[in-house]
């Protein structure tokens, strides 16, 4: 029972550790080019080029944010 409740309070807290650097750093290195802007066919179509990229929570928060914005306009 206490383990339950130790790994359940762990995963609320990755989460919250999570969805605040998606708010405060929406972007992060590119998988692909590792940040480059370049991989090995040349320019990196991913991040087009810049080397970073948002972060998919960051993509799930801004499309939470618009529907409620269209839904309350
Ligand atoms: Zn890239």
């Amino acid at each position: 029972m206490t383990l339950t409740v130790a790994a359940i309070a762990l995963g609320l807290a990755a989460a919250l550790v999570y969805a605040f650097r998606c708010w405060a750093f929406p972007f992060a290195r590119c998988w692909w080019c590792k940040a480059d802007g370049r991989n090995a066919a040349g320019y990196c179509n991913a991040c087009h080029g810049t080397g970073r990229r948002v972060r998919l929570g960051r993509h799930v928060y801004d499309l939470i944010r618009a529907e409620y914005r269209r839904g309350t306009k």
